[in-house]
């Protein structure tokens, strides 16, 4: 959705709670409705026909009803405006997930016949084995920042970067980037760094793109991606929206908006912790590197010397498990889960070794939180009581061997 430009000079921390809410008290409301409608009603098969065409022509959103959901809906739309606003981007286009938005991009290149990405390792896995596998029918060539000018050739649709880097948190310069890439879109994923600590667009970067799924959202409940960039690109992206039916769920973008309206405080609250635990991580003998970006934010990423397999079996407190951005800390083996599917000898190159570990800092206690990690480190033994059970409630079923399996309220 277009943002608006009258409302731009406002503060980071005003438009996560107003942008995209502006109407709301015109309509007697004060939370966000959610409209869940996958059709709309029209009496008006010819006005209704002109809408479509219009559409068709332009990826402009229709005014008024949207026709049908695949093409727009208020709810998600009303996310779209905030995200854009706070990345300081003309629009914003929503997808149900952040491969679906990566995807998206990398398709509305291809079809201007731009399949050649270049790109900076690392990246999240399963960006790095979209673009690896060229499984949109894209062709890849991985350089470092250096190299980038020179990889681009004519056919060339994107530069793709990730920053603070998923895993390793390693930073790139984006306005030194931009200009190496002249005319190319140089896209930035900025998934780690959230708007409240960077906004690419200020540097040069034409796209930013987020897993919504993390910080956005905030609470480990909601699938999601999001394009912020100029409103011509975003037509390209909401046609192929409509097209290929990625589109993000009204109930998703509720939760993002109401995400969005405490997200500078999350990052700045998790972000102080993270610093802290990573300077007690730097000052442990047990531990042989630490990364922790110069841009701050709440992610940590540590090699230990010992088996980080066992530091993942003895956190407590700490959830073990891929993802990122919730208010509970989370820890996992980049090279076991999150970048498996990257070959083991560019994972190795792109400085994911065996024994890095990444950790999403939480809004826990900080002291708490390093009471886990201290005994993780000390190679305390797995719970006793935990056990493989994943269904919603745990309620005590038969167990293969017909005797009854008793929930573990430990179980996490
Ligand atoms: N980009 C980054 C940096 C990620 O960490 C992830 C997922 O972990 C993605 C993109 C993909 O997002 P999603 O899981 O929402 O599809």
């Amino acid at each position: 959705m277009e943002s608006d430009a009258s409302t731009t000079s406002r503060a980071l921390a005003t438009e996560a709670v107003h942008a995209g809410r502006e109407d709301l008290a015109g309509l007697g409301l004060h939370a966000v409705p959610i409209d869940l409608s996958t059709t709309y009603p029209s009496y008006d098969s010819r006005q209704e026909a002109a809408r479509i065409d219009e559409f068709a022509a332009t990826g402009a959103r229709p005014q008024g009803p949207p026709v049908y959901a695949r093409l727009d809906n208020p709810t998600t739309a009303r996310f779209e405006t905030a995200l854009a606003r706070l990345e300081g981007a003309a629009s914003a286009v929503g997808f149900a997930s952040g491969m679906a938005a990566l995807s998206a991009v990398l398709l509305a290149r291809a079809s201007q016949g731009l399949r050649h990405v270049v790109a900076v390792r690392p990246l999240y896995g399963c960006s790095d084995h979209l673009l690896s596998a060229g499984l949109l029918g894209t062709e890849v060539t991985w350089t470092d920042p250096a190299g980038v000018a020179d990889a681009i050739r004519p056919e060339t649709g994107l530069v793709m970067v990730e920053t603070p880097a998923n895993p390793t948190l390693a930073e790139i310069d984006i306005r030194a980037l931009a200009h190496s890439c002249g005319s190319v879109p140089l896209l930035v994923d900025s998934t780690f760094a959230t708007p409240v600590l960077q906004r690419p667009l200020e540097h040069g970067a034409r796209i930013v793109l987020h897993s919504a799924t993390k910080y956005l959202g905030g609470h480990g409940d909601v699938l999601a991606g999001v394009v912020a960039c100029d409103e011509e690109f975003a037509r390209v992206l909401r046609q192929l929206r409509f097209a290929t039916g990625g589109v993000l769920h009204p109930l998703s973008g509720y939760l993002l908006l109401r995400g969005l309206s405490t997200l500078p405080v999350r990052m700045r609250a998790a972000a102080g912790t993270a610093a802290e635990l990573s300077r007690r991580l730097a000052a442990d003998s047990r531990v042989a590197a630490v990364h922790y970006p110069k841009l701050g934010g709440a992610m940590v990423a540590f090699e230990v010397h010992g088996d980080p397999h066992r530091v993942i079996a003895g956190v407590r407190l700490i959830t073990p498990a891929v993802s990122l951005g919730s208010v509970d800390t989370l820890i996992q083996h980049p090279a076991s889960i999150s970048h498996r599917i990257v070959a083991e000898g560019d994972r190795r190159s792109a400085g994911v070794s065996e024994q890095l570990l990444r950790m999403s800092v939480g809004l826990e206690d900080v002291d708490d939180l390093w009471a886990d990690l201290d005994g993780a480190l000390r190679g305390r033994s797995a719970r006793p009581d935990r056990t493989a059970v994943h269904a919603e409630g745990r309620t005590a079923g038969p167990a293969p061997d017909g005797s009854a399996r008793v929930p573990s309220p430990a179980v996490r």
